[in-house]
Formats: C-alpha cells, structure tokens, sequence
C-alpha cells in the first residue's frame, strides 16, 4: 500500500476482512476477546505473547484498521487511536515528559491544548517557555539542554499563520528534542509533518476526518517504536482509546476526506479571491493567496491554501455579529473541517477565556470571523458572504 497515491490508500488502506469477506469495514463492537483455553488466555497477556486482541482500551480490529489507514495517508510507521483530539494532544506530551524536563512551545494554540502545557504539566513538574512560533530566532533561543519536545499547531487557529515544520524540526533535533505537531488545520491530505520532520503527529480527527460532524476522536502518529514502546503503554493504562463505533466512522469519513477537503479548498480559495479588499473588512487571511505574508512558506509545506479562512471586519464585535446573523448557508457552530460551512466569532467564544493582551497579543480582535468552508457550491458560498457583507 505505501507506494500507491493517496486516494487509493484512502479506500483500501488497512482494510481486514473477516471470514465473511464483508465489502464494508466491519465495526467489531465489542469490549473483548475470548480465549479459547487458559492456557491461551495466559500466554496472550505475557509481555512476548502473540500480538493479538485483549480488551478494546488495548487495541480492536475496527481500531486497528484505522489506525492503519491514518498511518498510510500521514506517511507514518503507525499509530495509536483516542477518544478525541485532546487525548491524542494529552497522551503524545504526557507519555513523552516527566518532571525536570522543559518543553518549548508556541504560544498561539487551541484552548485545550493551551490548558495542557500552561496548567497540567507545570503541576507535575515539566517547564514550558512558549515563543512567537513564527520566529524561527525565538524557537533558537529558547532551547536547553533540558528541552525535551517541542509542540506547535502547523497552522494557528485562527489567524492561520502557517509554522516551517522543518525549520523547527531541525532547531530542536540539535538539542535531542522530539518535535511533537498538532496537524489539524493543515490536514493530512495537504500536510505531511513526519515528512517534513516531526517525530509525533497529532490529529484531531473530529475535524476534517470524520468531516460530517458525527464524532469525536484522535490520533497520534509516529515511529514504530515510539508508539508501541512509550505511547501504547500509557494510553492504554489511562483509558484514552477510541471507541470501535467511532473509529469505523472515522473509516468511512477517511474514504471521502481527500475529495472533501479539495472541494473545500476550491470553495475558501473562491471566497478569499471574491472578498479580498472588501470595502467591509479590515483584512482577510487565506494562506492560498499571494498575499499572506508566508505564501511561499504555505506552498512549500502545503501545496494549497487549506480549508479556512478568516476575515476580520471593520467596526469590530457588532459588525461581526451582524455577519454572522445575516449568512443563511453557513451555520454558527465551532467545529471545522466540516462539509458544512461554520462560522465562529473567537473573541467571545473558542478564545473567551484568554484574557484581552492574550488575544491582542495573537491578533484576535473583535472583528475576526472564522470560517470553515464546507463542501457546497463556491458560487451559492460566495453569494451568501456578499449579501451578508452588504447587510454589516
Ligand atoms: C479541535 C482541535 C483539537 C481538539 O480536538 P477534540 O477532538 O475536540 O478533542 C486540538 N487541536 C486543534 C488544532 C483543534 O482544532
């Protein structure tokens, strides 16, 4: 499967038939397995024992095909599926650190994920500086000999500054540090981290893999080694494993995800080009077009602009509210990477929590809209941003 294109492992990859010879995945929803004998039990649950199923929170067929298929589309050795994005974000930190090591990371993140590295591991003794992720000088400065991992979201949510992969992955392997990167807003289909050089990839595949708004879950994505001999073991102790029902769906959204996420993108790349310099807005950030300050960096690591855009209107929280209110296509929600459009005002939602220098700091002002571009027709999208846009 590794030398076959994309789409072909996207519908083949991982794919385990049962004696029945089912042409859909089968979803093996079952909590454990029975041994036939003692004997067998026995042996099954001895450190060398053969590599077969215990009890889900260990590992599950339906699981294991999807973990399977992840791992293919990301270029991947293998992988470790959980319960959500923030077990996958939580399990790839914590199972790598212990107290006295000291992590750099950058400071503009996800909610959750800004809660992990400011409040849980400094309660048990781990060290973070965050610098300007961007600034490849800062991510220099910052490192120790004690710096143990480096963690950035590829691209930030929701300016959508796009972070060099490689850039980083160098500056930290020369103080032995593992590069961990949280991969969502780039997706798979554009973004290949572990080829560009980070160690462990993060999905949440609530997003643009499932990509129809059904279910949570996660992925942590790496070498061999790295998820059978430190990963493994402290997922399956604390209880952070994905369901088999959402893992089979999470199978099925990855079928689709590469003719999704390309519509998608014709989709953002048409509104950008439609909105850009709109007479209503301050600014608008498409990382698919010549004018975001890091195009030749996007192009490079992406290949296309991805599925978000933000636009950011003139006469702030009021302004954008009655942007908001006006769409009749796009629904107001916060998930991303879905086949319907969602928009999202992060000042007084997803980043209410952040204090007013914080998000001043990250450039979320008042006025910034983020918008997920789904799957409908680019002309129906643009026309409803237009009308809305006349009626702010
Ligand atoms: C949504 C998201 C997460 C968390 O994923 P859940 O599945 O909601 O737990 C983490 N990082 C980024 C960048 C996200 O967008």
């Amino acid at each position: 499967m590794t030398e076959h294109g994309t789409r072909t492992k996207l519908v083949h990859g991982g794919t385990k038939r049962s004696q029945w010879n089912e042409v859909s995945e089968a979803i093996f929803l079952t909590q454990g397995f029975v041994y036939d004998t003692a004997e067998q039990a026995e042996a099954r649950f001895l450190e060398t024992g053969p590599d077969e199923y215990i009890y889900a929170r260990y590992g599950n067929p339906t699981v294991a095909m999807f973990e399977e298929r992840m791992a293919l589309l990301e270029g991947a050795e293998d992988g470790f599926a959980c319960a959500s994005g923030m077990a996958a974000v939580n399990g790839a930190l914590t199972s790598l650190l212990k107290a006295g090591d000291h992590v750099v990371s950058a400071k503009a993140l996800f909610g959750s994920c800004l809660y992990i590295l400011e409040e849980v591991l400094t309660r048990y003794g781990v060290d973070v500086t965050f610098v300007d992720g961007a600034n490849l000088d800062e991510w220099r400065a910052a490192m120790r000999p004690t710096t143990k991992a480096v963690f950035f979201e590829s691209m930030s949510n929701p300016t959508l500054e796009v972070i060099d992969v490689a850039g980083v992955s160098e500056i930290a392997h020369s103080v032995g540090a593992k590069v961990v990167v949280d991969n969502v807003f780039s997706t798979p289909v554009y973004s290949n981290a572990i080829r560009q050089g980070a160690d462990v990839v993060v999905y949440s595949t609530t997003k643009h893999v499932d990509g129809q708004g059904r279910c949570l879950g996660g992925v942590i994505l790496g070498s061999k080694e790295h998820i059978r001999g430190v990963v493994e073991p402290y997922m399956k102790h604390t209880g952070g494993s994905l369901s088999p029902f959402n893992a089979w769906v999470m199978l099925k959204g990855l079928e689709t995800i590469a003719l999704r996420v390309r519509a998608q993108t014709e989709g953002a790349f048409a509104i950008a080009e439609a909105t850009d310099g709109h007479e209503k807005l301050e600014r608008l950030i498409y990382p698919g077009l010549k004018n975001h300050p890091q195009h030749d960096l996007v192009m490079r690591q992406l290949g296309a602009g991805g599925t978000m855009l933000s636009l950011v209107l003139k006469g702030g929280k009021d302004a954008a509210f009655r942007f908001l209110n006006a769409l009749e296509i796009a629904i107001i929600s916060n998930n991303l990477g879905d086949a319907k459009s969602i928009v999202t005002h992060p000042a007084t939602t997803t980043h209410q929590r952040l204090s007013d220098e914080q998000r001043a700091d990250l450039g979320i002002s008042d006025g910034l809209v983020r918008f997920s571009v789904g799957i409908e027709d680019p002309k129906d999208l643009v026309a409803d941003v237009m009308q809305a846009l006349d009626k702010v």
